[in-house]
């Protein structure tokens, strides 16, 4: 007898149930045991062997997860189809040694206007690749999956791409315990009134003329660009698009958040070189 089976009576007359400590008593390894599902957004994919995939999901669940669905690459695999990238899609998976395995995917939104237009898909691409480089796995959020899931349909709904963007790097940080300063001089403490400032990317917000000083590399703010950002942080998205913005003005506030994003993620990410590229290229519809 191997020591998994159980013995035809046990050995001692105490019954084990259930007065057995359920922390070490050991669970059945059952089939139900291994089966579980959860809401996720598809950020990433890559192949794996001939047939199958591996997928990088943000999940309500767990956060930040990477999952196999076997056969995913034959044309007729329904997971592959519903795994699209940046679909949003309730997940049925089973508990895997290393990864764990799609058992099967329902669609709950498989944003389409992100496939008609360039600027919002790569503005999408851009979102995804901040939450996957800057969660970490198994680590749930509630607040990013939210404002993930309502950013990629309002881009999907043809909402202004560029506002959409720079109102998620704000929340996104935000959210993740990096909420910018933007009242109070985060070097001297002094209150940061109505005039040209900087946003100090290694101070975290907005410092006043006395400390720019110490941070040679701080990004100029316009009065109408620090005006922009206390909105995104009061007021909230509806409000945010009602505004409109000198050019000069949004050039710093975007220099501002993106620098800032990256320096707390400490590398480059690559999808906003593309986005760039394609502002340049075609620059988004003023509202
Ligand atoms: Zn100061």
């Amino acid at each position: 007898m191997t020591w998994r089976e159980t013995p035809a009576a046990l050995p001692h007359s105490t019954p084990r149930f259930p007065f057995a400590d359920p922390r070490t008593t050991p669970m059945p390894d059952t089939l139900r045991d291994r089966l579980y599902s959860t809401e996720a957004i598809v950020l990433a994919r890559r192949n794996l062997g001939e047939a199958d995939r591996i997928y990088d999901i943000f999940s309500v669940r767990s956060g930040r997860k990477s999952i196999i669905a076997k056969g995913a690459r034959k044309a007729e695999s329904r997971n592959g189809r519903s795994l699209d990238l940046l679909n949003r899609v309730v997940v049925h998976l089973y508990r895997g040694r290393s990864l764990d395995g799609v058992r099967g995917v329902e669609t709950v939104a498989t944003h389409p206007g992100l496939r008609d237009g360039l600027q919002a898909f790569a503005a999408a691409s851009y979102l995804a690749d901040l939450v996957r480089v800057m969660t970490q796995e198994d680590e749930p959020n509630e607040r990013v999956y939210a404002l993930l899931a309502e950013t990629l349909a309002l881009l999907s709904d043809g909402v202004d791409p560029w506002s959409l963007t720079r109102y998620f790097e704000y929340a996104f940080l935000e959210a993740s315990g990096f909420q910018a300063q933007l009242h109070e001089c985060p070097t001297c403490r002094e209150a940061i009134t109505e005039q040209a400032n900087a946003f100090s990317v290694r101070e975290g917000g907005v410092i006043c003329p006395r400390c720019r000083a110490s941070d040679p590399g701080a990004v100029a703010l316009s009065v109408n660009a620090q005006k922009y950002l206390r909105t995104m942080q009061r007021d909230g998205l509806r409000r945010l698009l009602s505004l409109q913005l000198d050019e000069a003005s949004r050039q710093q506030v975007e220099r501002a958040l993106t620098d800032y994003v990256q320096h707390i993620a400490e590398r480059p990410i690559g999808s906003l070189a593309v986005l760039h590229a394609l502002q340049l290229k075609a620059p988004d519809p003023r509202p």
